[in-house]
C-alpha cells in the first residue's frame, strides 16, 4: 500500500490518582461536554478517535484507567502496547503531583522503553484552590525532559492540544523515520507491537 494511504494506531493511556480528571478530560476531548460527576469508565477498555497527520489518518486508542488507579497502581496489562501515557494530577491537590515518582516508577516496570510521556495538571481552572504552581510542575516536567500542560476539562483549557501534541510527539518517534526509509523498504508498521525507534528504522539501498 502506498505509504501516505495507510492508517497508523496509536496506543494512550491515561494515568494518575484517582479524582485527578482522566475521565472528564477524555469526555471533553471525545464528546465536547463536562459533568461534574462523571461517571465510571468499568466494561469500557477504549475509545477511538480518528484524525488526520500529515495525511495520514491515525486512530488514537484511548485508554482511561476503571478506577483501579486508587491503589496506584494498573496492572501490567494495561501498559502493554501503549505508545503514549498521558499522567495527569490535580493542581488544587498537591498529593497527586507528588504520586507523580511513582507512577513514573510503574511506567518504568511495565511500559515498552521510549513510550511517549507528558504531564497534565488538570483543574487549573479551580484558581483559589490551587496547590500546585505552574513553574514547580514546569521545572520537574523539565527536568524529565517531558512535555507539559495545565489543562481543564471543566473550561476546555487545552485539552486539544494534550491529545493532538501527544499524537504528533508518537508520530514523529515511531512513523516519521518511517517514511523516510519507505521508499527503499516496503515493509509496513504493525501497530500492535511496540516497536522501537531502532527497530523500525532500517537502512536499505533503494533498489531504483
Ligand atoms: P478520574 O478519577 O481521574 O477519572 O477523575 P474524574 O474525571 O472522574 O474527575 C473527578 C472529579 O474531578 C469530577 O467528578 C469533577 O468533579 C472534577 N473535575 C474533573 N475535571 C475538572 C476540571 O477541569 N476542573 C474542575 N474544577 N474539576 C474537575
Ligand atoms: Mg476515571
Amino acid at each position: 500500500m502506498e505509504d501516505s494511504k495507510r492508517k497508523y494506531t496509536f496506543k494512550i493511556l491515561m494515568l494518575g490518582d484517582s479524582g485527578v480528571g482522566k475521565t472528564c478530560l477524555l469526555q471533553r476531548f471525545l464528546e465536547n461536554r463536562y459533568t461534574d460527576n462523571s461517571e465510571s469508565t468499568v466494561g469500557i477498555d477504549f475509545r477511538l478517535h480518528t484524525h488526520k497527520l500529515s495525511g495520514h489518518l491515525v486512530d488514537l486508542q484511548l485508554w482511561d484507567t476503571a478506577g483501579e488507579e486508587r491503589f496506584r497502581s494498573v496492572g501490567t496489562t494495561y501498559y502493554r502496547g501503549a505508545h503514549g501515557i498521558i499522567l495527569v494530577y490535580d493542581t488544587t491537590k498537591r498529593e497527586t503531583f507528588n504520586n507523580i515518582d511513582s507512577w513514573l516508577l510503574d511506567i518504568q516496570r511495565h511500559a515498552a522503553e521510549g513510550v511517549n510521556i507528558m504531564i497534565v495538571g488538570n483543574k487549573c481552572d479551580a484558581l483559589g484552590q490551587r496547590q500546585v504552581s505552574q513553574q514547580t510542575a514546569a521545572v520537574f516536567a523539565a527536568q524529565l525532559h517531558v512535555p507539559f500542560f495545565e489543562a481543564s476539562a471543566k473550561s476546555d483549557l487545552n485539552v486539544q492540544d494534550i491529545f493532538t501534541n501527544m499524537s504528533v510527539m508518537i508520530y514523529n518517534r515511531l512513523i516519521a523515520p518511517r517514511i523516510l526509509d519507505s521508499m527503499a523498504d516496503s515493509s509496513v508498521v504493525t501497530t500492535r507491537t511496540s516497536p522501537s525507534l531502532t527497530s523500525s528504522v532500517r537502512v536499505k539501498a533503494n533498489p531504483a
